[in-house]
């Protein structure tokens, strides 16, 4: 029996605003443990929680650059549950009435697809336990720390439609919505440490028209390969499960990266367990018109966008994506390198290649503050195009120019560079070669046409790389009279 996999996704975005959600401690959490906090962000009886104004900027544009409606008034409600990290018994969060409802963000490649927004609302975040001795997990603890740095900062939660059909097209989403998170400023975007987190509501069903099967939740992957791995892992279980004759539990299953397997934990809560209710102490937010343009009015230009906007300059779609995924120095690099006349694909090739690779080797990080502007790029990439820079000796001037050494004539004239595509001064150097290989000469007379390769390699040598190969193959070929 071949199954349908039916994928939701909810992807949890740590705000990187200066202050927490409801309080004005510091929103870092990398501070020695208990240090950002106050009366709010402990859950003291008696503090008031007041919102966070940047926050509620942040997640409406977030929300429209995912083609969400924005609800002109939104509530904030209590989401309570019992955990050590939680000291308030509740968590502040959105039920019926979230900030942004009913978008969607198309994933292009290899996995291509419309995944419907469901919703994406506002919350806080949780204080961190670390439990020690044993393998790390609870059970196996002798005792656990609490850290409430993190305790308060705001999360945005955003939760897809069953949308999704195969792992990579969850990798695919996941992925995406990376990059317009970061492309908005709104996070830090480092899944790494934390700032992206992604659940996965995984069923399988016999088809596309049958009813959706029982769902299991995977908890807090934190990678796009542990995510696609979970989500492939949970599907094999589920129809293994099914064709067997079992029958699929509802649940929350954990993700076990050295095992490659989910674990079963507890049996899933239903939204009735949580006893929400609206928050007394918030008032509902109402976000008018004006507010919502103001928003707007401040999206910057979105990946999806940007990459078709590179393809309709001619670039593959594969090097656009490549671009358009590349941090805003090496963006604006090829951007300026382009408008002083560089030619497109040519401009990507070297920014996605060279550019990042002599970046790599110079031991810097980025190329903010480099000397290496657009206009000294497309004027390498000119010298390249008509044969003063062989592709070698333009690496080398790249470097120079990274280095702050001068403009890539400077650096090139400096460093002995310029290619040598004077005919009267090549035409000496294969007189030379000539000379030296006359048994090899004969017989390339005499039709021996690979002999070619051999007599440009020794020009090349006898110039230490700086003959203009093209020339001097063709002085070769005219003084063996071919
Ligand atoms: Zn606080």
């Amino acid at each position: 029996m071949s199954w349908e996999a039916v994928i939701g996704l909810e992807t949890h975005v740590e705000l990187s605003t200066r202050s927490k959600m409801f309080c004005g401690c510091p929103a870092r959490f990398d501070a020695p443990p208990n240090t950002n906090v106050c009366p709010v962000c402990l859950g003291l009886p008696g503090a008031l929680p007041v919102p966070n104004r940047e926050a509620i900027n942040r997640i409406i544009r977030i929300g429209l650059a995912l083609n969400c409606s924005v609800t002109g008034r939104s509530v904030f409600h209590r989401k309570n549950y019992f955990y050590a990290d939680l000291p308030k018994n509740y968590q502040i969060s959105q039920f019926d009435l979230p900030v942004c409802v009913d978008g969607y963000l198309d994933v292009g490649g290899d996995h291509p697809g419309r995944v419907g927004i469901e919703r994406v609302h506002q919350e806080e975040d949780t204080g961190k336990s670390t439990h020690m001795g044993g393998d790390g997990r609870i059970s196996a603890a002798e005792y656990s720390l609490l850290d409430f740095n993190r305790s308060g900062v705001p999360l945005v939660e955003i939760v897809t439609r069953p949308d999704i059909r195969s792992a990579a097209q969850a990798r695919a989403y996941a992925q995406e919505l990376r990059l317009l998170v970061e492309a908005l400023g709104v996070s830090d975007a480092r899944l790494e440490e934390g700032s992206i987190r992604f659940d996965a509501n995984v069923s399988v069903r016999p088809g596309p028209e049958a009813p959706l099967g029982t769902k299991v939740e995977i908890k807090n992957m934190n990678s796009f390969r542990s995510l696609e791995r979970a989500v492939a892992f949970e599907i094999g279980r589920q129809t293994a499960c099914l064709d067997g004759g079992e029958r699929i539990v509802m649940e929350t299953r954990h993700w076990d990266e050295e095992a490659g397997v989910t674990r079963g934990g507890r049996t899933k809560e239903g939204s009735s367990d949580y006893r929400y209710f609206p928050d007394p102490d918030l008032v509902p937010l109402e976000l008018d018109q004006d507010w919502k343009d103001e928003m707007a009015a401040l999206l910057p230009e979105l990946p999806a966008r940007r990459r078709s906007r590179y393809e309709g300059m001619g670039i593959d779609p594969a090097q656009a994506a490549t671009l358009a995924g590349a941090d805003v120095h090496l963006r604006g690099l090829f951007e300026g390198a382009v408008e002083a006349g560089a030619r497109p694909q040519q401009a990507g090739n070297w920014v996605s290649g060279e550019v990042v690779a002599a970046l790599r080797s110079s031991g810097r990080e980025s190329l903010a503050d480099s000397p290496l502007s657009g206009p000294n790029l497309a004027r390498l990439l000119a010298m390249v195009e008509d044969s003063t820079l062989s592709g070698l000796a333009a690496r080398e001037v790249l470097a120079g120019v990274l280095a702050g050494e001068g403009t890539p004539e400077e650096v090139a004239s400096a460093r002995d560079l310029l290619q040598i595509s004077d005919a009267g001064v090549l035409e000496a150097a294969v007189e030379e070669v000539t000379a030296d290989h006359t048994e090899e000469f004969a017989r390339l007379c005499s039709g021996e046409q690979k002999l070619i390769g051999f007599f440009v390699g020794q020009v090349m040598r006898r110039t230490r790389g700086k003959a203009d190969p093209k020339l001097a193959g063709r002085l070769i070929r005219e003084r063996a009279g071919l």
